[in-house]
């Protein structure tokens, strides 16, 4: 390929490195509206997602807590930067548009329309490694079944 997607490729790496290593809105939120925990046997990644939703059903804070590997943790961190100030709808939008890409079903779908999606392509690296696809996705179902009031843990197997 081109010298700029190597170039691309190692911005993303480095992206993904920086979120690892200083996680973003790390840390449990008093008073959570919704939570869920994710669960990667595989891997041994473990996070539990927190948000706090107002009534007007905009996500006002997202952190995050628990340990797991470089990606895992990279994408926790990215989500809540990408999550915090939408609709839980958009972020729920997010979430379908990031387990398309990763699990590499097709096409872009006319649902990401609008969507950032910036520096969460980072992740999509990760497609060549498909035993660490579970790694990326895992905070994004969290995600998914905090929002969607199922608050239960989700597991990857
Ligand atoms: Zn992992």
């Amino acid at each position: 390929m081109s010298r700029l997607s190597d170039d691309l490729r190692e911005l993303y790496r480095e992206l993904i490195l920086d979120h690892a290593r200083n996680p973003r809105h790390f840390g449990c939120i008093e008073g959570a509206t919704h939570s869920a925990e994710g669960i990667n046997p595989l891997c041994g990644d473990k996070l539990r997602m927190y948000f706090r939703v107002d009534e007007n059903g905009r996500i006002e804070d997202a952190r995050f807590e628990g340990s797991g590997c470089a990606i895992s943790v990279a994408s926790a961190s990215l989500l809540t930067d990408t999550v915090i100030g939408q609709t839980t709808e958009r972020a729920l939008a997010y979430f379908a548009a990031m387990v398309r890409r990763l699990a590499s079903r097709g096409e872009p779908a006319e649902s990401e329309a609008g969507l950032d999606l910036g520096k969460l392509e980072a992740l999509e690296g990760v497609k060549e490694f498909p035993t660490r696809v579970k790694c990326a996705t895992l905070a994004w179902h969290a995600l998914d079944s905090a929002l969607n009031g199922r608050g239960s843990t989700v597991s990857t197997e």
